[in-house]
């Protein structure tokens, strides 16, 4: 579903990625690891092109992300705005921060998208956001506001909202660590129901448990190369890198 060739940003002299290739196929679940500053935020937003990358390319579906690479003369061209916000409605992101409306309703946060971005009737789109919140099982709570919520509520909203869109890709951005610790199951469950259900997500995440159990494969980065990938059982087993090693110890 995802190819992300030779992937490389800076921010002026500071060089964030330097380098990072990733495949990820559709269902599979990809979880990354590695110390604040390594460059996990910064990968996951150049996929989706919340950032521009300064070099490689990204593919979705066999279709490169951003922009083409003209046939003969290998020109890049970017893709027209319309063209982006397409292909970026084809990534679900959820922040830390779940930034859902005050104002609104549970149904009507998730409501929005699909009725602003694709078109839906007001009606189909918040029978669409009851379908999405029944799944993050917050069915009973459609009608309350994000101050009615706790925050681990909040945080499955978002993923409800994210899921609206009906994206190919589920990417999430240390989805539970604004949370307070006792809501932070409550978000990791739902999300390991999404990867059982076959969804495909790349997570930034610490919680070492999801890793364990929900993902298909773990990335460690260390100063913007993957150090380090494989199953979680070896991963977390037996470590090859002094890097990967040293930054599990650090987290037991
Ligand atoms: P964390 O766990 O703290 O979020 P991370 O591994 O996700 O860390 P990034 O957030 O990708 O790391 O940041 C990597 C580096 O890029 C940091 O040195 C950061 O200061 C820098 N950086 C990130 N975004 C920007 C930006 N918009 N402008 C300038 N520098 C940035």
């Amino acid at each position: 579903v995802i190819r992300v060739e030779d992937l490389r940003k800076s921010f002026g002299e500071n060089c964030v990625l330097r380098g990072v290739s990733i495949d990820v196929a559709a269902g599979e679940t990809v979880v990354i690891i590695g110390a604040s500053g390594s460059g996990k935020t910064t990968l996951l937003r150049c996929l989706n092109r919340l950032e521009e990358p300064s070099g490689g390319a990204v593919w979705l579906d066999g279709t490169s992300v951003g922009g083409s690479l003209a046939e003969g003369s290998g020109v890049w061209r970017p893709a027209s705005e319309k063209q982006a916000a397409a292909q970026r409605s084809q990534f679900g992101f959820v922040f830390q921060r779940f930034n859902l409306f005050p104002h609104l309703t549970a149904r009507d946060n998730v409501a929005i998208g699909p009725e602003k971005v694709r078109g839906m009737s007001r009606a189909e789109a918040r029978a669409l956001a009851d379908i999405e919140l029944t799944k993050v099982h917050l069915g009973q709570h459609a009608d309350k506001r994000p101050a009615q919520l706790s925050g681990g509520q909040q945080q499955r909203v978002a993923i409800a909202r994210a899921l609206a869109m009906k994206p190919r890709v589920m990417l999430f951005d240390e989805p539970t660590s604004a949370l307070d610790p006792e809501l932070v199951q409550e978000v990791l469950d739902v999300m390991k129901e999404l990867a059982q259900g076959g969804m495909t997500m790349v997570v930034v995440t610490h919680e070492m448990s999801f890793a364990r159990d929900a993902a298909d494969r773990v990335i460690y980065m260390e100063d913007g190369v993957i150090a380090e990938e494989g199953p979680p059982t070896q991963l977390f087993g037996s470590p090859q890198t002094e890097g990967a090693r040293r930054f599990l110890r650090h987290l037991s």
